[in-house]
């Protein structure tokens, strides 16, 4: 009954009963505040003056980038007030009669594929970036089949979709694409290279953005908000804009299935892409550790039956990480999947595609028996397995 009704609760009128302060960001059309998760991350307090978590009026809901923590009007209630008092202040801001917008609709998967193609026909990568991600240690043959590209200017955003739009290409439904102040098509862009997110099928879903590091230190400089490493490319929010959702990266080397093979997990689409260039396996690029369900969800939808969850192993100093592999772990034996958590020595990197990489000498890294076994959880506990990447 409560999740029906906190539909109709706007849900800037509990922000407002809690005290939270408000800075009206996209226009006014979503609001910032500080989070009040944040302290039990490994992050510790959210101390930016406008704060990290985003409140969006229009969906009801509130999302917290920096520890991934999400909810709507009556989670927010229920953590700031108590269940009891929660209920009441969700009862009086159920009359709240706030403001309203919607994202425009996102068009289908082919249009979007067949948009994002032509724009990627228009960019190039730079030889800054295309060095990026030799030193990564992905291949020049992927990168080329997977159109890594670099982004531009915001003038020159304008005459690329000028020339789409005269293409014939709709710009409208397309995630990352929105209207400027003058009603011109533009498209979000900053300082660095666009990671194609492709589905099952090789469409293009969307891009995550890879910053550069040069542009967030400047920004630091600057004393200005600093975007995370990867951004997703999206428009929501913006005029005529729209929002990307989380997209999951799938990355199959050729000859192989995500029903016939264990199918790994990792963060990211450019991890994905790397680790699967290295270990000759299936690799699902999720956009962030905390998109649990959302990564369990897609592995249902594609019929995948085995899982190994690689995530960083710098938990150790980053519980939030290792919060979420756990959780993941649950949605996954919760479904059915069979999930298997991998961990290896510090030493060989933090990241799967680190560790891939380093141990790469044309074998596949990990024993095979190892991967072939089954863990499930018991009595709430997760089985952890050591698994010793052979260097020999
Ligand atoms: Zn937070």
């Amino acid at each position: 009954m409560l999740g029906a009704a906190t539909d109709q609760v706007n849900i800037l009128a509990v922000a407002q009963a809690a005290g939270l302060s408000l800075t009206p960001i996209q226009g006014g059309r979503q609001f910032t505040t500080r989070c009040w998760m944040c302290e039990f991350s490994y992050l510790g307090a959210d101390t930016k003056k406008q704060g990290h978590l985003t409140i969006r009026p229009d969906k009801g809901v509130f999302r917290c980038p920096r520890c991934g923590h999400s909810g709507n009007a009556w989670t927010m209630a229920n953590e700031l007030f108590g269940e009891a008092r929660g209920k009441e202040v969700l009862r009086q801001a159920r009359w709240y009669n706030g403001p309203k917008w919607e994202d425009a609709p996102v068009a289908d998967i082919k249009t979007r594929d067949a948009v994002y193609r032509a724009l990627l026909n228009k960019l190039i990568l730079s030889p800054r970036h295309r060095e990026d991600l030799s030193d990564r240690g992905l291949s020049d043959d992927i990168v080329n089949k997977r159109q890594y590209k670099s982004l531009v200017g915001w003038e020159s955003t304008r005459g690329i979709c000028n020339l789409l739009l005269k293409e014939g290409y709709p710009l409208e439904g397309i995630p990352g694409f929105f209207q400027d102040k003058y009603g011109q098509w533009v498209f979000l862009t900053l300082p660095g290279f666009l990671i194609p997110v492709e589905d099952e099928t090789r469409m293009i879903q969307g891009f995550q953005i890879r910053v550069d590091d040069n542009y967030r230190t400047y920004l630091e400089t600057q004393n200005k908000n600093i975007p995370g490493k990867y951004i997703s490319f999206s428009s929501a929010g913006r005029k005529k804009g729209c929002s990307c959702g989380a997209l999951i990266h799938v990355a199959v080397p050729e000859g192989k299935s995500l029903q016939n093979n264990r199918v790994w997990l990792t963060e990211g689409p450019l991890k994905a892409d790397i680790a699967s260039q290295y270990t000759d396996m299936p690799f699902l690029g999720i956009p962030g550790v905390s998109l649990y369900r959302q990564a369990a969800e897609k592995a249902v939808e594609m019929g995948v039956k085995r899982t190994a969850v690689a995530y960083d192993m710098d938990f150790k100093d980053n519980p939030h990480v290792k919060k979420a592999e756990i959780e993941l772990l649950k949605e996954l034996f919760g479904r059915g999947i069979s999930a298997l958590p991998v961990n290896w020595s510090e030493g060989y990197g933090k990241g799967i595609d680190d560790a891939a990489v380093f141990i790469s000498n044309g074998q596949i890294p990990i024993p095979k028996d190892v991967l072939e076994r089954t863990f499930r959880p018991n009595n709430k506990i997760i089985l952890e397995v050591q698994i010793k990447l052979k260097t020999e």
